[in-house]
């Protein structure tokens, strides 16, 4: 009787020991499984081809939500109606095709678009195309991060003039590489000190023959890398 018991809880235990692995392969292999039980034409369907967007609106509602106390803080003096929320798709540092967004004036807005497009076209590289707002409205994250943007409400660093950033006339395209220095010699991103030295060769650098510069001059924008008093690379601005 005690060897029948044995038994019978010997088998009990294997058969919970079975059933307690089987669920844990399944659990493991569900997105697996979810693949194989995909219908056919589901599964073998190709990734949609990638389709450029240049566009330009009126500042959507919810962009104006992100915007609020951020890049559009209380108090700014230029109207929402001035301003443009811009899609521009770019070619990124891997070489991948994105879509980013922009804030721009409105009086800007054609040049703006003729210029990405063309960049695109290019295969340009652009790390990325975002609002400042992802970065909290701050300048110096959104520099920091490499992101090219545009308008932001905000005085010229360590001055209290607006800066032209803050009527959407000017953008800063790739600023780690691209820096700011001042007349004291403060680098802005500070992340961006290695690249202060421009005898030097490396990607993603700025420079009057290069395509983006151009394309701005053409555009009757000014760089900041052409100043004699400071040096802005990333920054391009029309009056
Ligand atoms: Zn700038």
């Amino acid at each position: 009787m005690r060897t029948f018991s044995f038994r019978l809880i010997s088998v009990l235990a294997i058969a919970a020991l079975c059933m307690l692995t089987a669920c844990r392969q399944r659990g493991s292999r569900a997105p697996e499984a979810a693949l194989f039980d995909a219908p056919a034409e589901v599964a073998e369907t190709a990734p949609a081809p990638f389709v450029p967007v240049f566009s330009a609106a009126a500042i959507p509602p919810e962009v104006e939500e992100r915007m609020r106390g951020k890049s559009y803080p209380e108090g700014a003096t230029i109207a929402l109606s001035e301003l443009c929320y811009l899609r521009l798709s770019y070619v990124d540092f891997d070489g991948e095709p994105q879509t980013g967004e922009m804030v721009c004036n409105a009086a800007i807005a054609d040049d703006l678009l003729e210029i990405f497009q063309a960049l695109y076209e290019a295969k340009y590289p652009i790390c990325s195309i975002l609002l400042v707002d992802d970065f909290g409205g701050s300048d110096d994250e959104s520099m920091k991060a490499d992101n090219t943007s545009c308008f932001n409400y905000r005085t010229v660093p360590l001055s209290k003039s607006l800066s032209r950033h803050a009527f959407g006339m000017a953008v800063d395209v790739n600023p780690l590489e691209n820096p700011y220095i001042n007349r004291s010699g403060i680098v802005m991103p500070a992340e961006g000190e290695p690249y202060v030295d421009r005898s030097r060769d490396f990607p993603h650098k700025i420079t009057r023959d290069d395509l983006c510069c151009r394309l701005f001059l053409e555009h009757g924008f000014t760089w900041g890398g052409s100043w004699s008093d400071r040096k802005d690379y990333q920054h391009f601005e029309k009056r």
